[in-house]
């Protein structure tokens, strides 16, 4: 798959995280997409920010990036305030799964805030790539249903 193979008409905004030692991957990932990513907003951590603004530079690409805080200090809650206020259309957060992290309450808040907004989130490349090439962006028939949190009745089913 090529980049020019990616066809996602609609202009989202994308937030972008990565913890440290997460972040080669995340570089690679956001550089090899760099094309496509640009015609996005994006929002990031501080570090992850600072990170893609250079690997973008180096190819001479201009991208809408913002930063906000570093995750360790408060990044991964502002993004989450995003997602609560519907303003995230789709995240990448690359978590160090080997390694505690002292913000650990806010990662949960922002992996919680997806679930519960209904914001698509991809925590690896691979599910990364599934999320930035789907048609499903495109297709205004298409309306992703709602999380319900009610109880399940079986005999309701019957
Ligand atoms: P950083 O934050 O991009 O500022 O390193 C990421 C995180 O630790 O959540």
């Amino acid at each position: 798959m090529t980049q020019s193979d990616i066809s996602l008409h609609k202009r989202l905004t994308i937030a972008l995280v990565a913890h440290d030692r997460r972040k080669v991957d995340m570089v690679e990932w956001a550089t090899y997409n760099a094309e496509m990513l640009s015609k996005h907003k994006i929002i990031c951590t501080g570090t992850t920010g600072g990170l893609i603004k250079d690997a973008f530079d180096k190819k001479g690409i201009d991208a809408d990036i913002t930063c906000v805080n570093s995750g360790p200090m408060g990044g991964d809650a502002e993004i989450a305030a995003l997602v609560a206020q519907k303003k995230i259309n789709l995240a990448v957060f690359l978590i160090d799964d080997l390694n505690a992290q002292p913000h650990e309450a806010d990662i949960q808040m922002l992996l919680r805030q997806c679930r519960i907004h209904n914001v698509p989130i991809a925590c690896n490349r691979y599910s990364a790539d599934l999320m930035i090439t789907s048609s499903l962006w495109d297709n205004e028939e298409y309306q992703p249903k709602e999380p319900k949190y009610v109880y399940f009745h079986r005999e309701e089913q019957q």
